[in-house]
């Protein structure tokens, strides 16, 4: 889909909007989230527009994995990878999705609860 011009992380991935920016490359970008929920709190976006995990199709396979690897990489600078870390992704309603872009919440540094809220 075509960038959206109402969308926050479209601007923010065009660099319309700012942010703190984490990571970038030619699929996809990274940066802190503006309410952190933990110590570390990063985003992990696809740079064209994707509503959300739902809006994956079969060519995405790459791009999806592409979301995770940095995920982990990111997790491993920033030296969370031996305490541990969450991967969160939020899908409509009930999964508490308020930005229609979708995105991959990297959060660590404090130990997080199980069932989540
Ligand atoms: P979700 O509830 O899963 O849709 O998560 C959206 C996340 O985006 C929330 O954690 C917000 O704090 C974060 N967020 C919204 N606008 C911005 C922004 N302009 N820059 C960084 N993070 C943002
Ligand atoms: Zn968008």
């Amino acid at each position: 889909m075509e960038p959206q011009q109402n969308c926050p992380f479209c601007r923010i991935q065009a660099q319309e909007e700012r942010s703190r920016s984490v990571y970038e490359d030619e699929w996809v970008v990274a940066f802190e989230d503006i309410h952190p929920q933990a110590p570390l709190h990063i985003l992990i976006i696809p740079k064209r527009h994707v509503e959300n995990l739902l809006g994956l199709e079969e060519e995405d396979v790459l791009l999806a994995g592409r979301m995770l690897l940095v995920a982990s990489r990111i997790a491993r600078e920033r030296k969370v990878d031996r305490t541990g870390f969450r991967l969160v992704v939020n899908c409509n309603r009930d999964g508490g999705q308020t930005v229609g872009h979708l995105h991959l919440h990297l959060l660590g540094g404090r130990r997080m609860s199980w069932p989540p809220g």
